[in-house]
């Protein structure tokens, strides 16, 4: 690492974790965060890059606990390369890899190789996830203790929930003793059979079979009761029901372990987007009657479990967002909704997504950013998510008054499957820096797409 000195000045600083929010320099060297200063000098000391940020908000490198990479085996959607590229993208210096890929991340061989081509290959921190089960069958329990050797911070059988609850009692028991989190893809497939959207009006309109927000709830409500049984780590991932909510406001009051969080979809979207006119419910329904880009396990909810997330960020019940970030080729998305496959191109807009609920004084924006930074950092247990002198130099800078147009053909992601294209959307990282460097500045992505004209 180069002994870069960097000054970013006159910025609205927010690191949560420090409780700091003041408009002052951040003083970086040899990628490690040096000092939030007490005020700003507007101008760099000597010896140091200048980065001026003033008018902008300044805060740590946002950490995503919940991206699936598709590398390796899916190479075609995302690769470790073009998934960092994106997180870059969207602000994030460190994402979690979940493990269903091919083969999938059940043995340390599997896990060691993704962590070694992402120290080479990738542009940030990548922390790799373990499957709870071999092959994430839900027949026989991954090693667990050889993985979290290996480096996992957690265990998910993402995609597929645990149906067996012996098993998932059994690696809840298991993770005790390893101190990481079990993150049950929380759903009773059984309840939802066939299901592909969520069930409600919409999906009665369009004639497509609905998931009911019970299938999420009723398996919340069983691993909540096994996390109090073992007293094990619970995270729970993609909350997306008004009733998961009141099972976990009764697990945590009774002292359950248990963290959860939100991706900005089911924060800013509900199931009239599916429709695929930008949440505009139509008066006929025509051949185009639908966006298989709004496709995605939970699936999108009523406007009501939308509203009562977001009051649940803004709360602090949920504790974080993630983007469960789900690249698809075309081809799994330019069929029929039926066939269509589940998944969100998420990295790119989840920051400028969610932003709108601060314009529209729904969440502070400070706990926006808690919600990226030290809430992950916290259910983690890593020193990153802030700003404090010594760690890693993972820096953010966002213009909250800039306007984009969601154009998935300018992502990063090799994936395009997103419902925002088209979107505007206002609040925007323009630099992310990572270990010191630059690892994505807006300006070269506006200066390329000029020299494209
Ligand atoms: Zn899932």
């Amino acid at each position: 690492m180069a002994a870069r000195k960097l000054a970013i000045t006159g910025g609205r600083v927010i690191d949560p974790a420090q409780g700091i929010d003041r408009i002052a320099d951040v003083l970086i060297s040899n990628g490690k965060i040096d000092e939030v200063t007490a005020g700003t000098t507007g101008s760099a000391p000597d010896g140091y890059e200048h980065i001026d940020a003033s008018g902008k908000i300044v805060s740590p490198g946002f950490v995503d606990l919940h991206t699936h990479l598709r590398d390796p085996g899916q190479e075609w959607k995302e690769t470790i390369v073009t998934g960092t590229r994106a997180a870059a993208f969207g602000g994030f210096t460190t994402i979690s890899a979940m493990p269903n890929t091919d083969p999938v991340q059940d043995s340390a061989a599997v896990v060691d190789d993704v962590m070694r081509r992402s120290a080479a290959d990738g542009l940030i921190r990548v922390l790799p996830i373990g499957a709870i089960s071999i092959g994430q069958k839900g027949k026989q329990l991954a090693p667990m203790g050889e993985l979290a050797n290996s480096g996992v911070i957690g265990f998910s059988d993402d995609g597929n929930p645990v149906t067996d609850a012996n098993l998932m009692r059994q690696a809840l028991s298991y993770s005790v003793e390893l101190g990481l989190p079990i993150i049950n893809h929380a759903e009773d497939k059984k309840i939802g059979a066939g299901g592909v959207m969520s069930a409600g009006t919409v999906a009665t309109r369009l004639g497509l079979a609905g998931v009911p927000a019970e299938a999420e709830t009723a398996m919340v409500a069983r691993d909540l009761n096994l996390a109090a049984l073992t007293k094990a780590r619970l995270h729970i991932p993609h909350i997306s029901t008004a009733g998961s909510l009141i099972a976990l406001r009764t697990a945590k009051e009774s002292g359950v372990d248990v963290t959860a969080e939100v991706t900005p979809h089911h924060l800013t979207l509900s199931d009239e987007w599916v429709y695929g006119l930008k949440g505009v419910v139509p008066t006929t329904v025509g051949p185009e009657a639908y966006d298989t880009n709004t496709k995605v396990n939970p699936p999108l909810r009523s406007r009501a479990d939308v509203e009562a997330v977001i009051d649940a960020v803004s709360e602090g019940l949920i504790d974080i967002i993630a983007t469960d970030h789900a690249p698809h080729a075309a081809t799994d998305k330019v069929c029929t909704y039926n066939e269509a496959a589940h998944g969100i191109n998420v990295l790119e807009t989840a920051f400028s997504s969610v932003f709108q609920l601060v314009d529209a004084g729904k969440i502070s924006v400070v706990r926006l950013i808690e919600s990226l930074t030290s809430g992950p950092a916290t259910i983690l247990r890593k020193d990153i998510g802030s700003l404090k002198k010594g760690f890693s130099a993972d820096v953010v800078v966002i213009d909250p008054g800039s306007k984009w147009i969601v154009n998935p053909e300018q992502f990063e992601s090799k994936s395009v499957n997103s419902p925002l294209a088209g979107v505007e959307l206002t609040g925007r990282v323009v630099t992310t820096i990572y270990q010191g460097e630059t690892v994505f500045d807006l300006s070269d992505v506006v200066a390329s797409a000029g020299a494209k004209q």
